[in-house]
């Protein structure tokens, strides 16, 4: 075939795929370094978190490393007050259920991105937006699920066992266990309980649990996380979880006395979900280990491979860095 062909076919082949909702990189196209990412973030509500200002941060973060190019879709909705309102729309009252008015209209098509990033926490999307990116996510599309992120959509059950664990929201044991380390070994702890909780910000080391994974190959094994919020009791059904790394929430700090799980891995159908619990603020999102763990998370949920080097201001086992 003459080269107009190759390209009519190609450009139809790429119509097809977004008409069917399959990931761009899914059937064969080139995801190597030659061709960027494409990655959507989602944000347009989140209680108790400045995503005005963490949003263009995030995207500042994965534009400048070369590897990605960024949309943002902001659900076009009044922004909803902390506490009982927000309450009443995401623990399972009837305004919690997919359709909430608030967010009609509400339809990027997740298929035109590699992987998608989730900077938000607010009522349930439309349900046939919700439909598109559970297909998105089982038929091989990366996710991103930034802290209160997980805080997210308590009685959507799909969007749950995406995350693998999540918070607040009216979260218990009937989400599904606490999942944490305890000398050395992983524990799903089944007692009653109430999922999600943090002490006072505080700077805290990280400790990577699996230094063999792509995202986490050829990181200290201890490194000094900048100030931030450490969540603990973290709940849900964390089926095909993969802890990467975790963090002492230390008594003295109001935390369990457990190792919690800080970075972990979700497998989901065909999809690949990397869910970080650090980055509560901007000052948390500049530790240069958050973005080189974001960094190489979302290449890891869009590829399955991480080529994105750690770099030489890496933070140590005492001591943060953060960039400016
Ligand atoms: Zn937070």
């Amino acid at each position: 075939m003459g080269g107009m062909k190759w390209f009519l076919l190609l450009a139809a082949t790429a119509l097809l795929c977004s008409w069917l909702g399959v990931p761009q990189h899914a059937l064969g196209q080139s995801v190597g370094p030659d061709r960027p990412l494409k990655v959507l973030i989602i944000d347009g509500n989140n209680p108790y978190h400045d995503w005005q200002a963490t949003t263009p941060l995030l995207k500042k973060i994965l534009e400048d490393s070369g590897r990605f190019e960024v949309d943002v879709a902001t659900l076009p909705m009044e922004q909803l007050p902390p506490g009982e309102a927000m309450r009443e729309l995401t623990s399972g009252a009837p305004g919690a259920r997919a359709g909430s008015p608030q967010t009609a209209g509400f339809r990027p098509t997740f298929s035109d991105y590699d992987v998608v990033v989730s900077n938000y926490v607010g009522p349930r999307w439309p349900a046939e937006t919700e439909a598109d990116f559970v297909a998105f996510v089982a038929r091989g599309g990366g996710f991103v699920c930034v802290h209160a992120a997980d805080n997210a959509f308590p009685d959507w059950t799909e969007y749950n066992q995406i995350t693998g664990v999540g918070g607040w929201y009216g979260r218990n044991e009937a989400w599904g266990p606490h999942v944490y380390y305890v000398d050395g070994e992983l524990v799903r702890d089944t007692a009653p309980g109430s999922g999600g909780h943090h002490g006072p910000q505080h700077e805290y080391q990280v400790r990577i649990r699996d230094r063999e994974h792509p995202i986490t190959r050829g990181l200290p094994e201890l490194w000094m996380h900048a100030k931030d919020e450490l969540y603990d009791s973290l709940r849900g059904p964390a089926e095909r979880l993969h802890v990467l790394a975790t963090a002492y929430s230390a008594p003295e700090q109001q935390g369990t006395g457990h190792h919690e799980p800080v970075l972990m891995t979700i497998d989901y159908g065909r999809g690949r979900v990397f869910h970080t619990v650090l980055g509560h603020a901007d000052y948390s999102m500049k530790c240069v280990g958050f973005i080189t763990t974001l960094l190489r998370g979302t290449e890891w949920a869009a590829t399955g491979d991480v080529t994105i080097p750690v770099p030489d201001d890496f933070p140590t086992a005492d001591q943060s860095s953060s960039v400016k």
